[in-house]
């Protein structure tokens, strides 16, 4: 006799929560997804708007090192379904990937919108029902679960579940973190969400600020001490904003930044402004006689900072250090920029804390509620940019898939 078929139900469509779907259904069950939001995968999208990175190219060994402390949890499910096979299945949805030159994997029209797509329907195909606007609002005592629509509060009844209500960070997406309160009221441990891959706050002169606010830095080397005595350095470039400073080069950093504010109240960076000269090289061209040039003049004939650079040195270099060349070199090479906080978790790309894995059996299910699954970013795991947030997300929301496939046959 084939196994009767039970009721599945998912919260959240987002790449975890689709991929859970997805292995339930090849699985033969009734699968049926739940989203507060009018439309699947509204985070999905905007993460292809700049170009959707889906996964990383990189050795295994550096790949699984972007996972830092959560790296042993992550890695079961990220060697079953990590880059390669997610650039597989997306081959078998007719969308094919490219290796940047960072490395980064694409789909080769750089969209989201044509993968999510396809993917919808081959998951309505495969007989999954769809659920818009259906806000999880918790259990009843009995233990269905209750959803808020705009025909008022339903009750389901679910043979297994498999949450995968995203993070903290762009709520108007749809992953607003409200799913917190409820978890943590089943007792169940949460660590605070922070913002990840973000920006930081720093207090620009209303000067600089109207002058240089939106200008990028490029090719420009960070350095950051933590008061552990860690030191990371990285070559990118950044933005200035209006409140300090964003982009992928303070986003590769954020995470130890962050730490640091938390810890210490504030960190500082080191800029070095041009990386392609030496201390010396500077000194001495700083050094030439500048005649009848104003220092501005000279300092762009002289090493060619002007524009931005420039007016970052006068931001936080002594005015009297600009006529001692060893000190504006110094500077130049290494100018400490203090940040003052993180901006905002609504603001990040993803976001750091989540349901802890203690929470956690091996294949995703809660040990205290059996038949709920977790995956995705609601997770406590961070990683930077670079395709890991969404290839962590795909694998453990298949993980929790088949959890739940393997929990329902087993009943
Ligand atoms: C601007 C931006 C760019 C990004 N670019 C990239 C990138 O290029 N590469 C990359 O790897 N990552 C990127 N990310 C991160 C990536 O998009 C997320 O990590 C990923 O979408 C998380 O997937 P998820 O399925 O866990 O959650 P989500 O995609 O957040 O989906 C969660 C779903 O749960 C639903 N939900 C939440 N609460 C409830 C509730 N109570 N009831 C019902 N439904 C609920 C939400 O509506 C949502 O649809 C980017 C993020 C942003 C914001």
């Amino acid at each position: 006799m084939p196994d009767p078929i039970k009721q599945a139900a998912i919260i959240g469509g987002g790449p975890a929560g689709l991929m859970a779907a997805e292995i339930l259904a090849q699985g033969g069950q009734q699968v049926h997804l739940y989203d507060g939001m009018p439309s699947v995968g509204r985070k999905f999208l905007v993460a292809g708007k700049g170009g959707l990175n889906l996964t990383h190219s990189e050795a295994n060994e550096a790949f699984l090192a972007r996972y830092g402390s959560r790296r042993a949890q992550l890695e079961p499910y990220l060697a079953s379904f990590g880059p390669a096979e997610l650039r597989i299945w997306a081959g078998e949805l007719g969308i094919q990937t490219f290796v940047g030159t960072s490395g980064r994997v694409f789909p080769s029209d750089m969209k989201a919108a044509p993968l999510l797509y396809r993917w919808r329907q081959r998951l309505s195909a495969s007989g999954v029902v769809f659920h818009m606007r259906h806000k999880w609002l918790g259990w009843n005592e009995d233990r269905s679960l209750r959803f808020d629509t705009p025909e008022g509060e339903v009750s389901i009844r679910a043979d297994a579940l498999v949450l995968a209500l995203g993070g903290g960070s762009w709520a108007r997406l749809g992953s607003t973190g409200a799913w917190t309160g409820i978890l943590a009221a089943q007792g169940i441990p949460i660590a605070p969400f922070k913002p990840a891959n973000c920006g930081f706050e720093v207090s620009w002169s209303e000067h600089f600020r109207a002058k240089f606010e939106g200008q990028p830095l490029k090719s420009v080397v960070l350095a950051f001490t933590n008061s552990h005595n860690i030191s990371f350095q990285r070559q990118g470039e950044f933005i200035i904003t209006t409140h300090g400073v964003e982009g992928s080069l303070i986003y590769a950093l954020s995470a130890p930044l962050r730490d640091e504010i938390e810890t210490n109240g504030r960190a500082i960076l080191h800029l070095n402004l041009a990386p392609d000269r030496t201390l010396k090289q500077l000194a001495e061209r700083l050094d030439q006689a500048r005649g009848k040039r104003s220092i501005a003049s000279h300092l762009e004939k002289a090493v060619g900072i002007k524009g931005v650079k420039a007016g970052l040195l006068w931001e936080f270099v002594p005015k009297a250090d600009f006529s001692d060349p060893q000190k504006l070199a110094a500077a130049i090479k290494a100018l400490p920029v203090p940040l003052n906080k993180p901006r905002p978790l609504d603001e990040a790309i993803s976001s750091a804390g989540g349901l802890s894995f203690a929470a956690l059996d091996e294949c995703l299910m809660l040990r205290t509620l059996p038949g709920v699954f977790c995956a995705g970013e609601m997770l406590d795991w961070e990683a930077p940019t670079g395709g890991y947030l969404m290839t962590a997300c795909f694998a453990t929301g298949r993980a929790a898939g088949l959890g739940a496939l393997s929990w329902l046959n087993k009943q």
